[in-house]
């Protein structure tokens, strides 16, 4: 189980159980959230080209995301398996990323789901205050998630591994690991 995807919608805990997958299967983080907030402190051209983006609780263009994404799958730490958080969003990244991975004799392993209510999420974001959870942002977030993202639960069901993330941090890492154990 090495070339994973997690999903769900924002406030689920992706970037939190990615961190802490990555280190227990010893593979690499990827989040297109993360790359994009290092480019916008950074300010690079990419970082000024999204950042308002970002701010607005809209999905980057694909042609943006997919190109920012494959140039980090090409780096090599990845030759041996990676975790990605926050990619594919849309079906259009889905398709651009098997074709991506088929070039190269590859395909994902599984698809995480992290599944939590709305009311826990809207909860969890406002708690945590980055610069686009304020309310009607986190509001327009979870809209693009139901609209855009959620069709891939039904694209990858083949490969779905739907998980509680309703629990202790490390008790969502334990169910998490069980159910990738399950599927092998
Ligand atoms: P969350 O899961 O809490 O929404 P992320 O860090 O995954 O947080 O994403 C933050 C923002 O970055 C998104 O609202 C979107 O604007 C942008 N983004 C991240 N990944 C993608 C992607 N694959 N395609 C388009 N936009 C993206």
């Amino acid at each position: 189980m090495t070339r994973l995807v997690l999903v769900g919608p924002p406030g689920a805990g992706k970037g939190t159980q990615a961190t802490a997958l990555s280190e227990k299967l010893g593979i690499p983080h990827i989040s297109t959230g993360d790359l994009f907030r290092k480019n916008i402190a950074e300010q690079t051209e990419l970082g000024q080209q999204v950042k308002h983006i970002l701010d607005s609780g809209g999905l980057v263009p694909d042609e943006i995301t997919n190109q920012m994404l494959i140039a980090r799958l090409e780096l090599s730490d990845t030759a041996d398996g990676f975790l990605l958080d926050g990619f594919p969003r849309n079906l259009g990244q889905a398709e651009v990323l098997a074709t991506v991975l088929a070039e190269s004799d590859q395909k994902l392993d599984a698809v995480v789901q992290l599944q939590v209510d709305e009311d826990v999420l809207v909860q969890r974001l406002l708690a945590r205050g980055r610069s686009d959870d304020n309310e009607d942002v986190i509001r327009h977030r979870l809209h693009v998630y139901q609209s855009e993202t959620a069709p891939l639960l039904d694209y990858y069901r083949d490969l779905l591994v739907t998980v509680d993330g309703v629990a202790e941090i490390d008790q969502v890492t334990d169910r998490i690991l069980a159910a990738l154990r399950d599927r092998t």
